[in-house]
């Protein structure tokens, strides 16, 4: 497979919805209220496959089925194969469970000591403030409480979060997430910045959200203020694929980022929607031109229902190589795995040392040639270029 820009450049429109006043396009609140919800919703705009049929059947006690009017458009109707239709339609594989596969794969409840708080690493925490989002990834690894298809009544206690992360002075790094924290209104959010913001030792503030991907229209001036107001606050964006780079989204970024908020960005390896280096190539190249750091790039969680999603790991750490050293290093995320059971993030690099022993070390370059580079240690004497040869 490789893939070729089959769009305008930076696709942009109300496709669909032609007959809608740009003013209720341009809404938020519009583009919630009009979002696709239902089998019958999705039959009028397009034609369903028998598995994509199974999959919606079951989506009510999986992860609920919600995509925003806006996004839907960048779905291709024709094509059953289309990366955007992939992460948003359900399909059969949601109803299995295969080997290896658990409801809560980071073992994110065991680690929770206040409802909403999940404190795994020493410094920082991760604050669930909601569990709603503007659309449902197919893939999420929090479906066990997402949108509550589950019955998990996950709510968040702001005011227990808030004490527990007073109360734990090595807590330097607070990270909102959820579902999806833009989804709360503009007084609440900035009421749960502030009260962040008066705690001495919370130095760095983040918000995961995929809500610029799925409604730009939030990234209202209004929501920039606050960031502006409370900054710095870090973002971290979720696209996995260059067909979700639209103008909209390169005009929201840029709001973002000229209100001081630094972007990073977050895929998922998916199989079928970006497990192939051209993809991702074209798809980090996109992210750098809108201003967004391309940060973590995330082999699959082991939730149940997600095995038709899962790619090899050989896989991802051939996609690395095909960008390490033949693009920009801005541009290359690092791939990680996310233990299971609750290991926190590892690393996975391509092996690039052949050997390494006492004298030097073997290496490869990105285009498969080999080096030497000589260590010191082997005799104890330093390099002829160490400041301390030169100083004699
Ligand atoms: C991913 C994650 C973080 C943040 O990790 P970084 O490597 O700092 O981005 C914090 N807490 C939990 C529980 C996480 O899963």
């Amino acid at each position: 497979m490789s893939y070729s820009e089959d769009r305008s450049e930076w696709y942009e429109g109300q496709g669909h919805w032609q007959h809608v006043p740009a003013e209720q396009w341009q809404s938020w609140i519009w583009q919630l209220k009009n979002r696709i919800t239902t089998r019958e919703q999705l039959e009028q705009f397009m034609t369903l496959t028998p598995d994509e049929k199974a999959g919606v059947a079951f989506a009510g006690q999986k992860l609920s089925l919600a995509i925003t009017p806006y996004f839907f458009n960048l779905i291709d109707r024709d094509d059953p194969n289309c990366p955007i239709r992939l992460q948003m339609i359900p399909r059969e594989g949601e109803t299995k469970v295969s080997a290896g596969e658990m409801l809560d794969s980071l073992g994110e409840d065991e680690h929770s000591p206040v409802p909403g708080i999940v404190h795994r690493y020493p410094d920082r925490v991760l604050f669930l403030v909601t569990d709603r989002c503007a659309a449902y990834c197919r893939y999420c690894t929090r479906s066990r409480l997402v949108s509550n298809a589950q019955d998990y009544n996950f709510h968040p206690e702001y005011e227990q979060g808030l004490r527990y992360i007073e109360s734990h002075p090595e807590v330097r790094d607070v990270l909102l997430s959820g579902g999806d924290p833009l989804l709360l209104s503009d007084r609440k959010l900035e009421h749960l910045l502030a009260r962040l913001r008066e705690i001495p030792h919370v130095e760095f503030i983040r918000i995961g959200s995929r809500i610029p991907v799925f409604l730009p229209q939030r990234i209202t001036p209004e929501l920039c203020d606050i960031f502006k107001r409370y900054g710095p606050i870090w973002m971290s964006v979720h696209l996995n694929h260059p067909r979700e780079a639209t103008a909209e989204l390169k005009a929201a970024f840029e709001r973002l980022s000229f209100a001081g908020v630094p972007l990073g960005n977050q895929s998922v390896l998916l199989a079928g929607v970006n497990d192939d280096p051209d993809v991702m190539k074209a798809l980090v190249h996109r992210l750098l031109r809108m201003r967004v750091r391309p940060y973590y790039l995330y082999q699959m969680d082991l939730i149940t229902g997600g095995s038709h999603f899962k790619v090899d790991v050989r896989k991802g750490l051939d996609i690395i190589r095909a960008l390490r050293g033949h693009t920009t290093g801005y541009a290359i995320p690092q791939y990680v795995v996310d233990a299971p059971g609750g290991g926190g993030k590892v690393p996975l690099n391509p092996d690039y040392v052949e050997s390494i022993n006492d004298e030097e070390v073997v290496f490869r370059n990105f285009e498969g040639k080999q080096f030497r580079y000589p260590l010191v240690g082997a005799t104890g004497a330093p390099l002829s270029n160490s400041p301390e040869a030169l100083v004699e």
